[in-house]
This record gives C-alpha cells, structure tokens and sequence, in this order.
C-alpha cells in the first residue's frame, strides 16, 4: 500500500522563515486550485490501496467551509485502507467548533497543528499569528474531537536565549499531545528573513537546545523516533515512516514530491503551469544505487536505523559491502546491533556528515 500527500499552498500571512510552496490565499485561485488538483488524481492515481493521507501546505485549514468540502469530495477519489491515517494541518488561529466538526464528520484521524511557539516575542519574529492564550484555548477545544495530534516546535531561533528556549519547551510538555515534530529554525533561501541578512543561532547553543528535548520528552514517556519526531508508544506517524522506510507515495498538488514504481517525481511550483495541467517539472527512473543510496538517507534518520537484513533482502546486496559502514562503525559514528544499523546517539546531531562519509566511495572501509 502507499502513501498520499496533497498539497494545499495556500495561507493568509506568510511566515518570516518559510521556503515552502504558498501563496496568499485567494477564494478565486483557492477555486481553480482544487479543479486542477482533482484533474492530477483522476489522471496520476494507479486506483490501488491507500494506507496514509496527508492533507499538508500551506495551510489546508485557510480553504472556506465549502473548499474543504470539496476537498474531502475529491479524496473519495482514493481506495482508502479502512485502517488509514488521515492528516489534515491546521493554523492554530483556524481551529474552530465548526472546522473540528467538518474534519471529523469528513474521517481526518489526526491533526498536525502549527504552533512553533508560545513565547510572544517569537511568534512576532516569525509572522505567526496567534498568542500564547490562544493556543491554550484551542488545544483544548481540538482535544474534544481528536486524540492523535502533532503539533510542531520551532527552537534555536535567532533572537532567542536559552531560558526563553526552557520555557517554551515547559510549555510543549505541558500540552501533553502524542506526538511533537521539533525544528531548529533553518534560514533558507529566499525566505524573509535570508533577505533581512538574519544570522543564525550559535550552532552550540542549537545543541545544547536539541540535547535538552531529546532528555526531555524522553522522560516524559516519548519515544525519539526519527531525528526530529517524538510520539507517545503507538502515535508514531505512519505516513512520516511510510518515507522514512523509503516506501512508496504518491505527491499530488503544487510543489509536491512523489515516489512510484521506481519513478521520482517533482512538480511545478508555478500555479500557472499547474493550473494548466502541466504538473510535473522533473521525473526521473531512479538507479538500483540511488535506490539504496535513498534507503541509506532516509532510514538512518529513525532512532531505530536500518534492517541490514531487510536491505539485503530488497536489494540483494549487504549494505557493508557497497557503502562506507565498516570503519565508521570502527571510528564510533555507527553502531549495529540485532541486525539494525543506527547512527550512535551521541552522533544524531551531525547525521549529515555522516551520511556523506556513508555514501563517500573514497573512504570505503579504510
Ligand atoms: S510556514 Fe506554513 S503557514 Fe507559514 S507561510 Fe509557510 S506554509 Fe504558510
């Protein structure tokens, strides 16, 4: 079975960090939108089974009543699982009776709530729109209709010091959701803030930061799965392990990524273009070795690492004879246990560095 994700870019203020593909919404674009989007299904999709759908941006939750509607009327498009995750995003200033009533009348299982922080100062930094108050109100209000939530965490921003990092992790733990996407605020191309020449964090302090979650949340009962995510036992997302386990999903809607019967796919950022039905910029067969290569990149993300056994099986090579393992488990970057290769956990932090001494033939079991 694969995963579905369906982007909806659009959003009502633009966030100072943001490199993602949005607009600001507009009911006549949001309109043409989801005719063009229902057009790419009903040509792309194969008609298989569908295990996992989420309905990201953007910000879905900014569609009117009526847009959301007609969304959920295009997903029924979709062979769905019966035991299928459905995800759908949600601004924090969005969140409504009435909204809540809609996704759960319409079979949405979990929400994933943009949060980013409590701490006033910081919301101001990155253009969010809601307060601290208002985030109380609506988690409680969102916790009457669903119990499987995410809510996302922005740390390491640049104009933020440890004590206000401590409290507004406080104020994260103390929400008691199931699960917590965490990021440090990277400032990308093109963003708001590449343009204002804001400087980053101190790397250290970033850190200090991700050590001080990491020790967190885990004594608070969350399992560290991937790099960045946390969740209660049971809550972990099955479409975010159904891309980390480099398993196969469709991407639908602008800027949406793919991965088909060995088929990568990117589509157009351009609305335009999309509108006009050309919706792919780049499609490519990707090779047995960018294959693996992909297993490598996306797998050593999971606390958990990688099935060496299940990568022999898939591939029908072992992944110490193609790749650079043997002496980064010898240097201490790797660690294999019961046939699961991880990154060693004090070396989370640099994974980057590693992947690329992984995939580096020069290196190879020096
Ligand atoms: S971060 Fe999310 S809400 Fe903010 S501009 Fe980007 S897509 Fe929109």
């Amino acid at each position: 079975m694969r995963g579905v994700y369906i982007h909806i870019p659009f959003c009502k203020s633009i966030c100072s960090y943001c490199d993602f593909c949005k607009f600001l919404y507009s009911p006549s674009w949001a309109g043409e939108y989801l005719k063009a989007l229902e057009r790419e299904i009903k040509e792309k999709y194969d008609n298989d089974e569908i295990k996992s759908i989420y309905i990201g941006g953007g910000t879905p939750s900014c569609l009117s009543k009526e847009e959301i509607l007609n969304l959920f009327k295009i997903i029924k498009i979709f062979k769905i699982n019966s035991k299928c995750e459905i995800t759908f995003e949600l601004n924090v200033d969005d969140i409504s009776i009435n909204l809540l009533e809609i996704l759960k009348e319409n079979g949405i299982n979990r929400i994933s709530i943009g949060i980013q922080s409590f701490n006033d100062i910081n919301l101001k930094f990155m253009n969010r729109k809601h307060n601290k108050k208002e985030i109380k109100e609506k988690i409680k209000l969102a916790k009457n209709y669903f119990n499987n939530i995410n809510v996302d965490f922005m740390f390491a921003l640049p104009i933020e010091n440890y004590s206000m990092f401590l409290s507004d992790l406080h104020e994260f733990i103390n929400l008691n959701v199931p699960h917590l996407s965490t990021y440090s605020l990277i400032i990308e191309d093109n963003t708001i803030l590449s343009y204002k020449k804001i400087e980053p964090i101190k790397e250290e302090l970033d850190y200090r930061m991700y050590k001080k979650i990491c020790k967190s949340l885990n004594r608070k009962g969350y399992v560290h799965y991937e790099i960045s995510n946390f969740a209660k036992p049971g809550y972990e997302s099955v479409h975010n392990l159904n891309y980390w386990n480099n398993d196969e999903y469709y991407g639908f809607g602008l800027g949406a990524h793919g991965y088909i019967s060995e088929l990568r796919y990117e589509n157009t950022r351009a609305l335009n273009d999309y509108l006009e039905g050309n919706y792919r910029l780049k499609e490519f067969i990707i090779s047995k070795r960018e294959d693996m290569e992909n297993e490598i990149i996306l797998g050593l993300r999971k606390i958990n690492g990688i099935n060496i056994k299940d990568f022999f099986d898939k591939f029908k090579i072992n992944i110490q004879d193609e790749f650079n393992i043997t002496s980064l488990i010898k240097k201490g970057y790797l660690e294999l246990e019961d046939n699961f290769l991880k990154i060693k956990e004090d070396k989370i932090y640099i994974m980057n560095e590693i992947l690329n001494k992984i995939l580096d033939k020069g290196e190879q079991n020096e």
